[in-house]
Formats: C-alpha cells, structure tokens, sequence
C-alpha cells in the first residue's frame, strides 16, 4: 500500500472532498498530509494488513503519531512488522533522483531524464504517452519535502531502532541492486528472528 500512490490516484477521482482537496494542495507544495486524513485512508484500506503473503507499507508512516496510530491497527488485527526499511542516500542524489523523474501521464511508468532516459525526449517508452513532472519533484516542492523529512520523518529512525526493527539500506546504485540489498537485508532479519 503506497499512500503516495493513493492521493495521486484520488487526483484523478475529480470531485475531491473537502480535506481530501486540502491534503492534495498540501502534496502539490510537497508538505506531509495532514496525520488525522492519511490515518484514516490506511485505516480504510486496513484489510491490506492482512494479506496472505503479507504487506509493504511504502511511505508510511511519515510522521511518530502515523507510527503510534498504526501499531494500535497492527495490533487490533494481531499483526506484527517484521521489518522497517530506511533507504539512506546523499542529499544530493536524493534531489537529482527527484528533480530528473519523469512519469508517464497516461501509464504511470517512471524515468529518469539521465540515469533511465527514454527512446524520445519527453515520450513515454511503454505507451508513447507524454512525460510530466510530478508537481511535487520541482525544485520548490523538493526544498519543502526535505525539511518535512527531517523535522517530521527521521525521527521514525528512534521509534523503530529501539524495537530492533529497523534495516538501513544504502540506496546508491541502479534500483536492482538496491532491490537485492534489500532482500538480503530481509533474508538476514528473518534468519536472525529465528534463532
Ligand atoms: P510519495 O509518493 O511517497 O513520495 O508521497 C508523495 C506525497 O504524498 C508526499 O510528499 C506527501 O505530500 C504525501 N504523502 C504520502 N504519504 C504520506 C504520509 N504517510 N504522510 C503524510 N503525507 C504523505
């Protein structure tokens, strides 16, 4: 469950409800959304936790009260966390990774203007549809999404290291490597779990 991927899509949804048209006006100048509105949503969607084959929360929780709220739903369901990812990279590559991604306006499919350019300039590879930068990957926007991460989200960093949870992953490199030190990272965690 991506809840930055369920605010974009309600986007689309046209006749947005009062705080839900907050909450995107907030996305769009790259600020966190409101605790109480992304609670809700996950809360909503709560019977993701449940999966057969489990679940991945990606961007959630962003802040120590979304982390309070859902270790209450976790525990209502009797469900735990096995891992918290903390993907780790330099200031500077963090705003090149942003600034420089393009999305597909039709399919949704992401690239990179230098690390993953597609065949046309500004055409998507997968569909031929146009090319946009997400509102919240300006320059103005990523300016305002860094200083929210380190007031609001580094602190999640405490919160989970005290429960042993928590797997730092260094995030340079082509996203298949990363995806393998992630996985190994796992693998580790569950070895270490069993033991
Ligand atoms: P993402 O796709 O995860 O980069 O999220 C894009 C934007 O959606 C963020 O910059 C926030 O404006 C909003 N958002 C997504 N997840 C959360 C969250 N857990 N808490 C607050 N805002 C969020």
């Amino acid at each position: 469950l991506s809840t930055g991927d369920v605010f974009r899509a309600a986007k689309c949804d046209g006749d947005p409800s009062p705080a839900l048209s907050d909450a995107l006006q907030a996305m769009s100048r790259g600020e966190l959304v409101a605790d109480g509105v992304v609670v809700s949503m996950v809360r909503e969607r709560g019977g993701c936790l449940r999966c057969m084959g489990g679940f991945l929360l990606d961007g959630f929780p962003r802040t120590v009260s979304q982390a309070e709220a859902l270790d209450v739903m976790l525990t209502d369901r009797g469900v735990t966390l096995d891992a918290v990812l903390n993907y780790d990279l330099p200031i500077d590559e963090i705003v090149s990774r942003l600034s420089g991604r393009r999305t597909c306006s039709k399919c949704k499919a992401v690239s990179h203007v230098t690390a993953r350019p597609t065949k046309v300039e500004g055409v998507c590879d997968v569909c031929g549809g146009a090319l946009a930068i997400r509102d919240d990957d300006r320059p103005e926007a990523i300016r305002v999404r860094m200083a929210a991460y380190e007031e609001s989200t580094r602190p999640l960093i405490d919160y989970y290291s005290s429960s042993e949870r928590l797997l730092t992953i260094m995030a340079d490199g082509p996203p298949e490597e990363i995806l393998d030190r992630s996985l190994k990272a796992l693998a580790e965690r569950e070895k270490a779990a069993e033991n």
